[in-house]
């Protein structure tokens, strides 16, 4: 007989297995195992830089998709990043963040109409993107 979890660990591991295998690595052994993106860049023989990212793309999809358990669990309301529109489609992610923090951001933009981003009116979207949703504050 399985061991009953605790449902909150569930919903965590459950998550974790969505995301892309070195973005749930990275999360593992970032925040459980204690290691450093250097270390875990050593690991995966991949520039720590690329780790950091990883952490930072993974984190913001966790949020994503914890959010109704969230809700549930806590009983609680949590604020929605959804309304940006950039959190909704992240095909621009990785354009932004080789560009970060300085761009220049209308290649980015003139990108994304060419993707048909739905809801991307303009450039200043993608800078609070950037600066809202893709870096984390420690
Ligand atoms: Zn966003």
């Amino acid at each position: 007989m399985r061991n009953r979890e605790n449902p909150l660990e569930e919903a965590v591991k459950t998550a974790l297995e969505k995301l892309e295998y070195l973005e749930s690595e990275t999360i593992i052994r970032y925040y459980f195992m204690g290691c450093s993106y250097k270390e875990i860049g050593e690991f995966f023989n991949v520039r720590s830089e690329i780790i950091r990212r990883k952490k930072i793309s993974g984190i913001r999809k966790l949020k994503y998709i914890l959010t109704p358990f969230v809700e549930r669990y806590f009983g609680i309301e949590v604020e929605r990043s959804t309304s940006c529109p950039l959190c909704r489609d992240n095909r621009l992610d990785k354009m932004i963040l080789g560009m970060a923090p300085y761009g220049p951001w209308g290649k980015v933009f003139r990108k994304g109409r060419k993707l048909k981003i739905t809801g991307l009116k303009s450039v200043s979207t993608i800078i609070s993107h950037y600066k809202n949703h893709l870096t984390i504050r420690s």
